[in-house]
């Protein structure tokens, strides 16, 4: 390919709306186009780059026993009633009318439709196991599209869904797909490692997210270096906070003292109250499935969401308004506490690192007043104990007891244990070998596309640009003749180079402009190809052209050796992304 034939719009500028690096260059490597914010155009280097992360995945799910299918975006909204999902995806789906006002749903995921063909399609425990993906569009509505393809309306992913007789058979499936992942990202060169996962609105019982290490990311993840814990915040665990919480005998019975305008943890504990945060009782008041529920944890933790969801296997869970909160309780947030005043049909849930805690501070749900010697398990009335609190760096691990780290990562793929909660739903049934009819036991598994072409960028760039992996560049080498004029030996000479190097099966790209060496240089460095061949007509009056690979120190070679130098350097490139 030449240059001048494709479309490199490259960019001097950093755009300004594009917030991270990897979107930046994205855009300055001339790799996308932004449409509107959460839509794309892929221009043909980045096409290129995602044709071959595409071929990736695509190998490894075949290797894996996967079968390729092609589903429809477009699906109608009886199946997703029928799978509950019209309710609980709600707020993603985009949904389009026809010309008959018929309303339909663009696909944000393919649980219903593959599990209404495999209804159809199967009925016996000797046609399965099976395990059916596609790399298609999906479509969700986003709260917030943001920093390129990461988080976009539309996004190309790669979506599997496993189908077998048991839940022994259906965790071998899982297993088989957690090992393509793990081969999929090392060989698209990216640093991605698995870790535990809440499993969401998507529902199921076990789940492992990828995560790409990245301050850029939208998840926390908790990991202990010692026994290998690897966990999103939303999931994880530890032996508990690292101050502990107060349990000595603290008075007879809770005693009210006024507080007039203390309304936050920090201001208790401050003069003249100096009330540490690790002796308050922090009171929540949620509406979960429109229902009021009052939730405790301690002063100095926070409330972790997904696990309150994941508990109570809850659907919509929101923080209550202030007026919703007054209504219920008499009090404003800041003042309120479960000691006095809670209504017994609301129930209490309180975080377990509370349980036996003696001499703690809440509010009084009186405006202006807090409660002290608070016995939790003697002055409130719990519902149940549950995990709801948010774990912190330095805690200790519950495997092995080392401190848990924290960091931002970016979330590529995600696999998950369904069990029967679509087959029930949507009658994925199978015949068992004593006659007997059971709900087949899936699992899902999904890889973002676009997302993992990011990532890569997020991971592999320095000043200069792109520092693509060879097995996912555009291109493998640039060639570069820093002169363009026909009768010039420079050109003649690339010419030359350019059949050779196709010919030994390199992908190479000319770059044939008319342009001074450092634009030639600047782009191919921000294109980011792996390898850069340079002709000019100093060194080549001395029989040498210049090899450099990107990111690393330039080679003065033989011209005559240049081609097989390059296809050992490409072949051992390959080599290490290879299967
Ligand atoms: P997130 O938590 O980032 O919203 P998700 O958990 O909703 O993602 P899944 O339903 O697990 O996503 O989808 C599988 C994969 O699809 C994700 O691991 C991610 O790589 C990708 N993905 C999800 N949403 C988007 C999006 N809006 N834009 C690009 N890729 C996405
Ligand atoms: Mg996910």
């Amino acid at each position: 390919m030449r240059w001048s034939q494709t479309f490199i719009p490259t960019l001097k500028e950093t755009p300004a709306d594009a917030e991270i690096i990897s979107h930046q260059l994205l855009l300055r490597a001339g790799l996308v186009r932004k449409l509107t914010g959460g839509l794309y155009t892929f221009l043909p280097m980045g096409l290129r780059s995602l044709k071959k992360v595409e071929a990736i995945v695509r190998a490894e799910m075949d290797r894996a026993g996967a079968i390729e299918v092609l589903m429809p975006a477009l699906q109608p909204p009886e199946i997703w009633h029928q799978s509950g999902r019209y309710q609980t995806m709600m707020d993603a789906l985009y949904k389009v009318k026809d010309r008959a006002n018929k309303e339909w749903v663009l696909g944000p995921t393919h649980e219903e439709v593959i599990t209404h063909l495999v209804a159809n399609e199967f009925n016996s425990y000797r046609q399965l196991p099976r395990n059916f993906y596609q790399i298609q569009l999906k479509f969700r509505d986003e709260i917030r599209p943001r920093f390129g393809l990461m988080r976009a309306k539309e996004f190309i992913m790669k979506d599997a869904y496993s189908f077998d007789v048991s839940d022994e058979a259906a965790m071998v499936s899982y297993r088989k797909m957690y090992d393509a992942y793990i081969r999929i990202f090392a060989r698209c060169g990216l640093r991605a490692f698995p870790v535990e996962a809440d499993t969401g609105v998507i529902g199921g019982n076990y789940s492992h997210e990828f995560m790409v290490p990245a301050e850029t990311g939208e998840n926390d993840v908790a990991y202990c270096e010692s026994s290998g814990y690897a966990a999103n915040i939303e999931k994880a665990v530890s032996r508990g906070p690292s101050v502990s919480t107060p349990a000595d005998s603290s008075g007879p019975a809770p005693e009210k003292f006024p507080t007039p305008g203390v309304v936050t943890i920090d201001a208790l504990a401050k003069a003249p109250f100096h009330v540490p945060p690790s002796h308050q009782i922090k009171t929540l008041v949620y509406m979960v499935d429109s229902k009021l529920t009052v939730l405790l944890v301690r002063g100095d933790d926070q409330l972790n969401e997904p696990k309150l969801i994941a508990q109570l296997g809850s659907i919509a869970v929101r923080p209550a308004t202030a007026d919703e909160i007054f209504a219920a309780l008499g009090a404003h947030p800041g003042s309120l506490g479960a000691v006095t005043g809670v209504p017994a049909s609301i129930p209490v849930y309180a975080d377990r690192v509370l349980q036996g805690a003696k001499g703690m501070t809440t509010g009084a749900n009186e405006d202006g007043h807090h409660y002290r010697h608070v016995e939790i398990e003697r002055d409130i009335r719990i519902t149940q104990w549950l995990d709801l609190r948010t774990v912190q760096a330095g805690e200790l691990s519950v495997q092995v007891g080392s401190p848990l780290k924290i960091r931002r990562a970016i979330e590529v793929g995600h696999v998950f244990k369904l069990g029967t909660k679509y087959s029930e739903k949507l009658n994925a049934t199978f015949l068992s070998e004593d006659g007997q009819r059971h709900p087949m036991v899936m699992g899902c598994y999904g890889i973002g596309v676009t997302r993992t072409l990011q990532a890569v960028i997020e991971q592999c760039q320095d000043k200069d640009g792109i520092l693509w992996p060879l097995s996912v560049a555009p291109f493998e080498v640039c060639l570069s003749p820093l002169s363009v004029v026909p009768t010039s030996p420079a050109w003649q000479l690339a010419q030359r180079l350019y059949a050779e190097l196709e010919a030994a099966g390199i992908q190479v790209l000319l770059d044939d402009r008319d342009e001074r060496p450092g634009v030639k240089f600047k782009d191919s460095e921000l294109v980011g190809f792996p390898l850069r061949l340079a002709i000019g007509e100093k060194s080549l009056a001395k029989g040498e052209v210049e090899l450099k690979v990107r990111g690393g120190t330039l080679q003065v070679v033989k011209a005559e050796e240049a081609v097989q130098r390059i296809v050992d350097w490409v072949h051992s490139e390959r080599a290490k992304f290879a299967a």
